[in-house]
């Protein structure tokens, strides 16, 4: 056999047993399949954390994530059963090792932040911001961003079943942290969605809709399914894709009878009229896709739509290397039928700079990938640029790496440059985290913030 950097093994998907932690002991499958026990016990706060993990897991971890909630957090804490369960799913929680191999969990990192994981010097960068792609000033209507020509943005609720920690809507998204009170949406969610259905049936360049938040399964599914339904007869409209990160994180929703009927019904009418639905769902870490997970996006394929594709998010001490991202991305495609394809660069929000990756980082990762997967899997690695919109890593224009700073053009306008005659010869920036900088580089930043520079050695 030839020696590869990668060795593709068929992994069988597993559900952990969630018998070994404290907490849910004597929880039955019964209870475990039910989206409604699911939503019920979600992990909300450390005490219930402490009473889900017991005393296995270490004072030092609970007062690690007491001082990032009180000081870093730019989201609150939501994390479903499902999701804990793989959090190391190998150990029972009274192991010896259970509180190291929490702290080093894939899942744990991004989902569970603590306050000794993110960055000391550069915890932000002094260009990161709230919103930091802009959306809500590309707001068409509130809560529809119209960025570019022929595909909108839907943000119907601004509520998920669970909360990442690293939200690119952290902004909107979620309950208030200590250091983040949220936006909130002024219109009520019937003038909202119906502005926005009202804004497409006028707006015919528009034939691609992504349905998102929040997540589409807080929606009630009678509200969903009427808002997607009004979706399929704008004439326009060809492409529907429903955001969903619970899709993995409460599969338990996505298999209820009520979701399955009426995804069948929708999938009936959008066959009818030649419109495609998608599911687009958000997983990171191969250990998230379990047989749950597989038989919610099979039963989601089984109703008649498109396809179930996934927009991951590059992340440091969650999927930074081929190796973690091509297992994911199998586990994906061989058995839950999941199209691997984005992975996101994590974008420039407060508090990220631990998570985020150098754009000279995602692409040796997006070149490592290359030649494993078929071609019609193999995941795009994209820098979501302010102002610009979604661009594959290699398109950059120019890269200063000393500075971390990275250039990008565009070839349309979006909506806050219809006046703009130079939106299409401006060169639009990205920045690297400054930790990873040569001190050079590091010095410019500190030099530019008013921070005293490191002495030259
Ligand atoms: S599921 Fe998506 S919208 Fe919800 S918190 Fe996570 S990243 Fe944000």
């Amino acid at each position: 056999m030839i020696d590869q950097p990668y060795i593709y093994r068929h992994r069988e998907l597993v559900e952990p047993d969630w018998r070994r932690l404290p907490g849910w002991a004597a929880v039955t499958p019964q209870e475990w399949a039910s989206a409604q026990w699911q939503r019920a016990h979600c992990v909300k706060n450390i005490r219930q954390l402490r009473q889900v993990l017991g005393a296995g897991l270490s004072e030092r971890f609970y007062a690690d994530l007491e001082r990032d909630q009180a000081e870093q957090a730019t989201m609150s804490m939501l994390v479903p059963p499902q999701m804990i369960n793989t959090m190391a799913p190998l150990l029972a929680a009274d192991a010896p090792d259970f509180t190291d191999a929490f702290y080093a969990d894939p899942v744990r990192r991004y989902m569970i932040p603590v306050f000794s994981d993110r960055r000391a010097e550069w915890p932000s960068h002094p260009e990161a911001s709230r919103d930091s792609l802009h959306e809500a000033e590309m707001w068409a209507v509130e809560g529809l961003t119209h960025r570019y020509p022929t595909k909108v943005l839907a943000e119907v609720l601004p509520t998920c079943p669970q909360y990442c920690g690293h939200c690119t809507r952290m902004d909107l998204v979620g309950n208030p942290t200590p250091l983040i009170d949220k936006h909130k949406f002024g219109l009520p969610r019937e003038d909202r969605l119906g502005a926005m259905i009202t804004y497409l049936r006028q707006t015919p360049g528009v034939r691609d809709v992504v349905v998102s938040g929040g997540d589409v399964a807080n929606l009630p599914w009678p509200r969903l399914e009427a808002f997607v339904s009004d979706l399929i007869d704008v004439a326009s409209v060809r492409d529907i894709r429903l955001a969903t990160k619970a899709l993995m994180g409460l599969p338990q929703y996505w298999l209820t009878d009520e979701v399955r009927a009426g995804m069948e019904r929708l999938a009936a009418k959008a066959a009818g009229r030649d419109v495609s639905i998608a599911i687009h769902t958000h997983v990171n870490s191969a250990q998230s896709v379990t047989p749950l997970v597989a038989s919610a996006a099979r039963a989601m394929l089984d109703t008649g739509i498109r396809d179930v594709r996934n927009q991951g998010v590059l992340l440091r001490g969650t999927n930074d290397s081929s190796e973690a991202l091509l297992d994911l991305c199998f586990a994906l495609l061989d058995d839950a039928k999941i199209m691997p394809y984005y992975f996101y660069m994590c974008d420039m929000i407060p508090n990220s700079e631990h998570w985020r990756l150098s754009l000279g980082e995602a692409q040796r990762l997006q070149h490592d990938i290359m030649g494993y997967l078929p071609g019609f899997a193999t995941p795009r690695f994209i820098c979501d640029v302010p102002y610009v919109g979604k661009r594959w890593v290699h398109q950059v224009s120019r890269y200063d790496r000393e500075l971390g700073i990275s250039y990008w053009t565009k070839n349309y306008r979006t909506g806050v440059e219809t006046g703009d005659e130079l939106a299409l010869e401006r060169q639009y920036e990205y920045y690297d985290p400054i930790y990873l900088l040569p001190e050079q580089g590091q010095d410019w930043w500190r030099a530019r913030t008013g921070q005293p520079v490191a002495a030259a050695s």
